[in-house]
């Protein structure tokens, strides 16, 4: 559901602009807006080009489907518009732009986006504009148009930077509009952003994917990687620190396969210290590593910078070399495990979580054993377990052999089990140490209040004083479940 910003151009004028939210008090986190022409009292107009900005009356909906990067991406569409004078209204019906950022890594989302667009057949007001953006859009592309005759923009994330001259179009009378090319060198990088959490900054580091998994749409709907300057990633990161944010998470599809364009060349992990490195900095996030990209360089450096978070997302997908190969995840079982025992003997405990899929087309029982075996091998904190879902445009839709529906849920039953029982095991053998926990939320039970370690696991836990989200406190565990630990605060941690 997307949420009121009430910000005209006035306040986003100079530096960063936080919106003023009693913190004891806010269930969700206020949002910011950071970006701005600082010291100058403008707001540039991100890729405006010579586009005219908004009349002041405009107003936009976003709604957001999928993952981080694409609820990343929205903070940035967002951005975008309200530097052109549009206002952000939290319901589709008060909007006169209405825009969707889809995702369609499963078949399941993409229908999500084609039922919410169906709504609009009878109730679309005059003049409103209705857009596709993400995912869905790049990959059924005009295909849209005659699904849904009433959407007018649709444009994939290769093309963001052109969405104000996409409006502009659109304003000026033309009826629809595409952004859908993805042969391009550029990142979707904006001089205005505005954020969802006060204190947790997402920033995309690298954009599309060069691998080609073969049951993924990523390199069709995203592109090919390009990597942002580190340049530019740590003056973001020092605007960030200045704006008050304590915790950045780096975002890629494959995040640690990052080439800085620069002269500079910083290795993904050398990245990583300098953005930890930055004053105000507290921790250090990163996420999706690919397996063949990481090293143990990435290890040292989580070893010996406590600011970077001691948690590492490897997915696998699955624990047969023989469905790896055939998923061309360019990997064995052997090589991932190998990467799993850098983690394991690390000074620091880092935590380890991964994405898993059933049911791939050939996946015999024995394969799924081996994917059962490799859970009890790795031992992870965490995992998004899924069945496998055909789509369109990647090699393994034309795969023979393919795992009956029922069978999938029956694998996926049973992984989901055993890796809930591993989960438990691992967060019960932390009863009784502590932990730094940053304050996210207050609980509606009396006392209570939630956050998370720098391992990423959720901590609940109990503290009569009135906290302050956004800071950092010492919490005892007392009791663990599967999915989250709980605690007492035992006392606040150094700024
Ligand atoms: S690494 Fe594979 S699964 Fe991940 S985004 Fe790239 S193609 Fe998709």
């Amino acid at each position: 559901m997307g949420k009121t910003f009430d910000i005209g151009l006035g306040r986003l004028a100079g530096t960063s602009v936080s919106v003023s939210v009693p913190l004891n008090e806010a269930q969700d986190p206020p949002s910011k807006i950071e970006g701005g022409a600082p010291g100058t009292g403008e707001v540039k107009a991100a890729g405006l080009g010579d586009s005219p900005c908004a009349t002041g009356a405009e107003t936009f909906y976003l709604e957001t489907f999928g993952c981080q990067m694409n609820e990343h991406d929205s903070e940035k569409v967002a951005g975008v518009l309200l530097a052109r004078g549009y206002k952000q209204v939290e319901s589709a019906e008060s909007a006169s732009v209405v825009l969707y950022n889809t995702c369609s890594i499963r078949e399941k989302a993409a229908q999500k986006v084609f039922s919410r667009l169906g709504e609009y057949r009878f109730t679309q007001q005059e003049g409103q504009i209705i857009g596709v953006l993400g995912c869905v859009a790049q990959q059924e592309g005009e295909k849209i148009f005659s699904r849904a005759p009433w959407v007018s923009l649709v444009c994939g994330s290769a093309s963001y930077r052109k969405l104000p001259q996409l409006l502009a179009q659109l304003e000026a009378g033309n009826r629809r509009v595409t952004g859908l090319e993805t042969d391009t060198d550029e990142t979707f990088e904006t001089e205005v952003t505005r954020r969802d959490n006060p204190w947790r900054a997402y920033l995309t580091i690298i954009e599309g994917c060069d691998k080609a998994c073969s049951y993924c749409v990523v390199p069709f709907t995203r592109g090919p990687e390009r990597s942002r300057t580190s340049e530019s990633i740590l003056e973001e990161v020092r605007r960030l620190a200045d704006a008050g944010y304590t915790e950045v998470q780096l975002l890629g599809q494959t995040v640690n396969s990052y080439a800085d364009p620069s002269a500079r060349k910083m290795r993904f992990s050398e990245l990583l210290v300098a953005v930890a490195e930055v004053p105000g900095i507290r921790r250090v996030r990163f996420t999706t590593s690919h397996p063949r990209d990481f090293g143990k360089d990435i290890v040292d450096a989580i070893e010996a910078v406590p600011a970077i978070c001691e948690h590492v997302h490897l997915p696998v997908q699955s624990g047969s070399t023989k469905v790896l190969r055939a998923m061309a995840r360019t990997y064995t079982r052997g090589e991932y495990l190998e990467k799993v025992a850098l983690l394991r003997v690390a000074k620091r405990e880092i935590s380890l979580t991964t994405d898993l899929i059933v049911g791939f087309p050939g996946e015999t029982e024995r394969d799924f054993e081996e994917t059962l075996s490799l859970l009890d091998l790795a031992q992870y904190d965490g995992a998004f377990c899924f069945k496998y879902s055909p789509r369109p445009n990647t090699p393994s839709l034309k795969m023979d052999d393919a795992i009956p529906e029922e069978e999938k849920s029956r694998r996926l039953a049973i992984l989901m089990e055993k890796q809930r029982e591993i989960q438990r095991g691992r967060n019960e053998r932390l009863i009784g140490q502590s932990f730094e926990v940053m304050v996210e939320g207050k609980s509606k039970k009396e006392h209570q209040w939630s956050g998370h370690t720098s391992s990423n696991k959720v901590m609940n836990f109990t503290s009569r004083e009135q906290e302050s989200l956004g800071d950092y406190v010492h919490v005892k565990v007392t009791a663990a479940t599967p999915n989250s630990l709980v605690g007492e605060k035992i006392g606040m941690t150094e700024g």
